[in-house]
């Protein structure tokens, strides 16, 4: 499962970051993930409750989700769009020559430590 992976992944950078800073125990991390960047939530929470009872120091930690909305911008026209519901293709001009500006996120914004 993908989720389980970037579950690992971000508990081992979390790990690591606290043992630089001398945290005794981790209670909150918040991840910014984007809408489009191929993460079901649910599944992530699922892997996260299971995966921070193997870890001393994140024992309970809460994980809090902020989702970040795709939005693509169109060059044709200059416009921006809304990815998820238009795709590659612009709703104001019909162009396919676009990019994604935000959406694919997936980052640790925030822990709050004890
Ligand atoms: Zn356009």
């Amino acid at each position: 499962m993908h989720e389980l992976g970037v579950v690992f992944h971000v508990i081992d950078e979390i790990e690591d970051l606290a043992q630089k800073n001398n945290v005794e125990h981790v209670n909150k991390v918040t991840l910014q993930i984007g809408t489009v960047s191929g993460i079901i939530p649910d599944y992530l929470v699922d892997c996260w409750n299971w995966a921070v009872t193997k870890h001393d120091i994140m024992a309970k930690c809460e994980l809090i989700i902020e989702k970040i909305e795709a939005v693509t911008h169109c060059e044709a026209c200059g416009r921006d769009y809304n990815t998820i519901v238009y795709g590659k293709t612009c709703p104001h001009c019909g162009s396919t020559d676009t990019y994604l500006l935000q959406g694919n996120e997936f980052m640790i914004k925030e822990m709050e430590v004890v």
